[in-house]
């Protein structure tokens, strides 16, 4: 059965989608450490990050950092923080969580943005990829 971020990447399921291209597929995270709080995944639908290719885990690597940097210039944070979990959904996802201190950091502390302020950080954050 398709994961439910291979739903997300077919338009199954709504999100708010940050950046695309031919391999990789960025979306804000729908309970997130801090406002910004993105996930980076390969279309490619594999469970755990060390059973991807080289190639797919340097492309997701390159993608999560354009995607982060655009995240450092849209959102007011010390620096953006990397993770990778995947103990909750079996489709491999680099989390970029906009950090001022280790309380984002720790999955422990959520923020709850409205539907508009998750629509603003997202183009935001859209505006500043390059
Ligand atoms: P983990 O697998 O432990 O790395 O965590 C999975 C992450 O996916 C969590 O931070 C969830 O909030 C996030 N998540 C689960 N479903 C969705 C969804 N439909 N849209 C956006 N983020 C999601």
């Amino acid at each position: 059965m398709a994961s439910i971020f291979t739903k997300i990447i077919n338009g199954e399921i709504p999100c708010y989608k940050i950046d695309e291209d031919e391999n990789f597929f960025a979306f804000l995270d729908i309970n997130p450490n801090a406002r910004g709080h993105t996930l980076c995944i390969p279309k490619k639908e594999v469970d755990k990050i060390m059973d991807l290719d080289e190639e797919t885990y340097m492309g997701l690597m390159a993608f999560s950092r354009k995607v982060g940097k655009a995240i450092e210039a849209a959102v007011d944070c010390n620096r953006v923080g990397i993770s990778v979990i995947g103990l909750e959904v079996p489709h491999v996802h680099v989390h970029l969580i906009p950090l001022n201190g280790m309380k984002e950091a720790t999955f422990q502390y959520k923020v709850a943005p409205t539907k508009e302020e998750f629509e603003a950080i997202a183009k935001n954050i859209r505006s500043k990829i390059e």
